[in-house]
């Protein structure tokens, strides 16, 4: 669009038509970005007219849609959910992850979490919530499995942590929280997947996803398992029931 807004219908479609065909697309960010466009070749099998290699701008599209970060002010930032086509692994280590909450079991003042730790799309250690004595949870017990299993030896550059709901930052118990466990392996770990973040029925503001993404652990949460990482989370807490006897309390002294 042109100064204040104004355009002309007919030019916009007549540019856009040319864009990846005549013309490749061009940004602000690389004006002069050589982008595909129609090639003239075509292909020997199905005669299909061929495409020229990407450029810059064709291939920020999606990554410039995904996330939205003032570089200076780390006040704000948008991220839209990752696409579906982009997270066939994540889906297949989430779901494993959920299989691993589903083991717990459940307590009326805790959540149900289950955690699985990969490396190059490899599980090599998992873990759930009480799994190991005590009061344990799951990203503990699946880093503690590891070492137990691994004697000696550190956990390999490059793992990835997908827990069902996103680690703890705080523990009422006094333990060490999942986020500071995770934070002292930083150097092993490139992303922690969530399923659910932490709601604030027994603490708030969960810090893990400024902690570990300002230590370089990115934090992605894998869309779809919001719904299902809670309910499994909340296996074994009572239903909030405290409105309904409270107007049943008032009805009776009406
Ligand atoms: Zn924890």
């Amino acid at each position: 669009m042109g100064k204040n807004g104004d355009f002309i219908i007919e030019e916009i479609q007549e540019k856009l038509h040319k864009i990846g065909k005549t013309d490749p697309a061009t940004s602000w960010l690389h004006p002069d970005g050589s982008g595909e466009i129609m090639s003239g070749k075509f292909c020997d099998t199905c005669k299909a007219e061929l495409y020229s290699d990407p450029g810059v701008n064709d291939l920020e599209l999606y990554l410039h849609a995904f996330k939205y970060e003032s570089s200076t002010d780390k006040g704000w930032g948008y991220e839209t959910e990752l696409p579906y086509w982009a997270i066939e692994q994540q889906t297949k280590m989430m779901d494993l992850a959920l299989e691993q909450a589903n083991k717990c079991v459940p307590m009326d003042n805790a959540f149900c979490v289950g955690c699985v730790i990969t490396h190059n799309g490899k599980v090599i250690s998992t873990g759930y919530t009480r799994e190991l004595e005590g009061n344990t949870h799951a990203e503990q017990n699946a880093l503690a499995k590891y070492f137990d299993a691994h004697p000696g030896e550190e956990l390999p550059t490059g793992c990835e942590l997908y827990t069902t709901m996103e680690p703890c930052s705080f523990r009422l118990s006094g333990n060490m929280p999942c986020l500071n466990r995770i934070l002292d392996l930083k150097k092993h770990f490139t992303t922690v997947y969530v399923g659910v973040m932490e709601p604030g029925d027994f603490v708030q503001n969960n810090v893990s996803y400024d902690q570990l993404t300002s230590n370089g652990v990115s934090y992605l949460k894998v869309p779809g398992f919001q719904e299902k990482s809670m309910e499994v989370a909340k296996r074994g807490h009572k239903k909030p029931d405290v409105e309904v006897s409270a107007e049943t309390e008032r009805n009776d002294k009406q």
